[in-house]
């Protein structure tokens, strides 16, 4: 890699050199695994560079591949599986000033990656909205969304960021001798998305809108977890009552870790989050009424002394951000109960494991039917106590996403997403886009019988 080369080359462009900077800018939110932070916490790049517009990025990329640089994409840096942390070095290509909302229309909107999620709603407000977003909405990109994410807010409703018609079209930037733009739609969409940015880059998306409300953000107790989890899944298999979230947490989740939410609840009882479309708040109000169940806040009428600001900001991976705040032991795993009666497994895993790992449940759909995902917290002593306790969550049928490795296969399902694979041979010829994340394309004999240890990650100074 010749890395005087590409920075005299690139140097009219927004080039960061500063060691502090470049380090900030290469970091994620990783740490909230014990076992990437063991690994990973030395990681920085070499330069980091600021595309403002499309022809920025293909210029950025013409440049690295001639000189051979590595480049790793960044949004804003918030995703936990070590995504954007650029193992070899290289170049970090930062696309957050590249961020405007294109075009809206009925049902659709067009934007560049580094919109944030948040201000991609406010431009669509207030009649559209996306139709899911990251909990890290206030500062997460659409494009890392899309390259590193999975699915958040709204997935109740729609499913996860893959499931067909939930990103319209893609535009992509190769990186080759001449780096070419790609307009992918249909079957296409899957070659990039949760790619992790390792064959292609994301220069515009078109995603599809759905009909925006002033969410009703609510929290219910209720003095048993298997009641709460049966009321969260049965209100959302309720085809007439609109919700955009429900979530569920074992106690002492919110006793412990929500300083907010704490004072209102009982010892030993459950609480789960909701947002319910205020027309839909009559049907979901008589819903309520038919389960041992316990408002205790809505945002339309409840005043806290302390308020507990937005209810989606407790939820999916915002859970284990308060639980680390009180107590740095703890991380989680990422768990996948299905659509096919998922209750008796989420209670099994339940009795199994409580208090070691908590239950932190994520309703969603898949399928067209109601589906259930974990945020587990798990109180950490060692890697092979973690281990063990995955070994023993698959055994009992649940699929682990395991956030404790930064590679797209482990973190997904521990096998090769062959489109991926075929479309990086075609783009990335020489494997310089996130390396070190796409063990098919470094080892595809790879038995997956332990963690993977990319072979070109730089060794701490
Ligand atoms: P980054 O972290 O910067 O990038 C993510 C990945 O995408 C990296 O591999 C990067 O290289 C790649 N990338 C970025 N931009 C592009 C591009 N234009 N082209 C190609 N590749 C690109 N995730 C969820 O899915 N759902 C959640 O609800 C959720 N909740 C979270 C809560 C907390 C508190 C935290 C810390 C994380 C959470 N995450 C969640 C993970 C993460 O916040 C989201 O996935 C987020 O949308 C990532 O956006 P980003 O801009 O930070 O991406």
């Amino acid at each position: 890699m010749n890395l005087d080369a590409a920075k005299a080359a690139l140097s009219h462009l927004d080039l960061d050199v500063n060691p502090a900077s470049i380090k900030a800018k290469s970091r994620d939110f990783f740490w909230y695994s014990p076992v990437l932070k063991a690994r990973l916490d030395h990681v920085t790049a070499d330069f980091v560079v600021t595309p403002r517009t499309e022809a920025e990025v293909i210029e950025v990329l013409k440049v690295c591949h001639a000189h051979d640089v590595p480049v790793t994409t960044r949004g804003t840096g918030t995703g936990n599986y070590g995504q954007a942390m650029p193992l070899a070095g290289g170049c970090v290509m930062h696309l957050h000033k590249m961020n405007r909302i294109k075009d809206i229309q009925p049902g659709r909107v067009i934007v560049e990656p580094g919109a944030l999620l948040k201000d991609i709603d406010e431009a669509c407000a207030p009649h559209q909205e996306l139709r899911m977003y990251s909990s890290t909405w206030a500062t997460a990109t659409i494009g890392g969304f899309v390259a590193g994410g999975s699915g958040g807010v709204g997935s109740v409703r729609w499913g996860g960021l893959r499931d067909l018609g939930n990103i319209i079209r893609l535009r992509v930037v190769t990186m080759e001798a001449e780096p070419r733009v790609l307009d992918f739609t249909g079957e296409e969409i899957h070659r990039i998305s949760h790619a992790y940015g390792t064959n292609g880059i994301i220069t515009e998306l078109e995603m599809p809108l759905a009909p925006a409300y002033d969410w009703v953000q609510i929290f219910v107790t209720l003095d048993d977890f298997a009641a709460a989890n049966r009321m969260a899944y049965d209100l959302a298999a309720e085809d007439g009552i609109l919700i955009k979230l429900a979530t569920v947490f074992e106690a002492p989740i919110a006793q412990d870790y929500f300083q907010r939410v704490a004072p209102h609840v009982g010892t030993g009882q459950a609480v789960v989050a909701l947002m319910v479309a205020p027309h839909a708040m009559g049907g979901f109000l008589t819903f309520l009424a038919r389960h041992p169940a316990q408002i205790i806040y809505r945002s339309d009428s409840t005043k806290w002394d302390r308020e507990p600001g937005q209810i989606f900001e407790y939820c999916w991976n915002h859970t284990t951000l308060r639980a680390m705040k009180v107590d740095t032991s703890i991380t989680y795993l990422q768990v996948g109960y299905g659509s096919d009666d998922p209750l008796p497994l989420v209670e099994e895993v339940r009795a199994r494991f409580s208090p070691e790992v908590l239950q932190h449940v994520e309703v969603t759909r898949s399928g067209g039917r109601v589906a259930m995902g974990g945020l587990s917290l798990v109180k950490f002593t060692t890697e092979d106590r973690l281990d063990e306790i995955i070994r023993q969550h698959e055994e009992m049928g649940a699929l682990i996403f395991n956030p404790h490795r930064y590679t797209l296969e482990e973190g997904g399902r521990q096998t090769v997403d062959l489109r991926q694979l075929e479309f990086k041979r075609e783009a990335d010829p020489k494997g310089l886009l996130n390396p070190g994340k796409m063990i098919a394309w470094d080892d595809p004999d790879w038995a997956y019988d332990r963690m993977y240890a990319w072979p070109g990650l730089r060794k701490a100074a």
